[in-house]
């Protein structure tokens, strides 16, 4: 038989908020099309020890994490696609989402896209991407075995992908612009504590030298203004993420962010589209909070459906 092209519900994203709306739709017999985009999983499958996500006493590592998610969301019925969704056009009625390849259509989206890491924009930065400047510790830390590793952010990621890269690098060098940092106090704690860890206060990169690979990198002290040389072959960039909206600009409502807006945290301004999880959420962003969300965006998309057809039935006369 050949695969669907046309579900009661789409889902774009595969992350928690994604998988769990895909895990709900599933159970109450909606055979979703969930569109996980080629990396797919979202962002715990590019990180190490889950420890807050209830249920796991003793922590869990992000990518199994997501495989549970997502072996539970097809064994009720979730047809997952690995690809990503390059247009949407949700002013047409079944909306319709395309990919490279195929178009699809739906009579309701939920959009779960969640965010990408940002990056410096700083010279040397895209150059050297790959080869010695990464926003990803647990894809790329083994390169740097017993080298100098900086990390550049204040807040969790940074305390994490640091007392991560700990375990490769010579020294991890934490470079923050302020002179406190935003992450949780259990996860600064735990880096400030680290012997193999130091922090540069109030200070930015500015530049990533090397021709080949990172070498150095040229740092400013926001206080003097000073401008100094640091040697480093590795530059892990932990600054937060950005909103992954871009396929939906001009047809759903965003924030002045590049966030979904929306009233309630599940209904968009198109009837029909809902959203769930980072994509939407600029506060929390947190893989329970994702998986809450898109366990309501589920819900509220069935109780759509529902209504539909309760409103076909009343058109077509007996
Ligand atoms: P975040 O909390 O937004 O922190 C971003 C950090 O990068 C801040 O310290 C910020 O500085 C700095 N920054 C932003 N733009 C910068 C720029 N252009 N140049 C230099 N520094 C810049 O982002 P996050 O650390 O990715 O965390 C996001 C959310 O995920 C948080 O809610 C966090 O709790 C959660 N999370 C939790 C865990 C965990 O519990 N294990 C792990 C990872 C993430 P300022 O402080 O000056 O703004």
């Amino acid at each position: 038989m050949p695969a669907p092209t046309h579900a009661k519900v789409i889902i774009i994203g595969s992350g928690p908020a994604g998988l769990t709306a895909a895990l709900y739709a599933a159970r109450a017999n909606l055979a979703p099309i969930v569109f996980a985009g080629h990396m797919y999983g979202g962002q715990l499958m590019l990180t190490t020890e889950v420890e807050n996500y209830p249920g796991f006493v003793d922590g869990i590592m992000g990518p199994e994490l997501m495989e549970a998610f997502r072996a539970q969301a097809e064994r009720f019925g979730s047809i997952i696609h690995n690809v990503d969704v390059t247009e949407v056009d949700l002013a047409k009625r079944p909306f319709v989402v395309r990919t490279a390849e195929d178009e699809f259509t739906a009579d309701c989206v939920i959009v779960a896209t969640g965010a990408s890491a940002r990056w410096l924009d700083i010279p040397g930065e895209a150059r050297l991407r790959g080869r010695g400047v990464s926003t990803c510790a647990t894809c790329d830390g083994a390169f740097f075995r017993e080298k100098h590793i900086v990390v550049v952010g204040g807040g969790d990621s940074a305390m994490e992908e640091a007392l991560f890269l700990t375990r490769f690098g010579s020294k991890v060098t934490v470079i923050h612009r302020r002179d406190s940092l935003r992450a949780s106090k259990i996860m600064a704690e735990r880096a400030l504590n680290h012997e193999k860890i130091s922090f540069i206060w109030n200070t930015a990169v500015e530049e990533v030298i090397g021709e080949d690979s990172a070498t150095a990198l040229r740092i400013k002290n926001l206080v003097s203004g000073e401008v100094t040389t640091l040697e480093a072959q590795a530059l892990f960039i932990a600054i937060g993420h950005d909103p992954n909206t871009g396929i939906f600009r001009g047809q759903l409502t965003l924030d002045s962010a590049g966030y979904i807006a929306s009233d309630d945290g599940v209904r968009t301004n198109v009837e029909g589209v809902f959203v769930a999880g980072d994509v939407y959420d600029i506060r929390y962003k947190q893989a329970v909070t994702a998986a809450g969300m898109g366990c309501k965006a589920a819900i509220d998309a069935e109780k759509y459906l529902e209504s539909l057809e309760t409103h076909h039935k009343a058109a077509v006369p007996a």
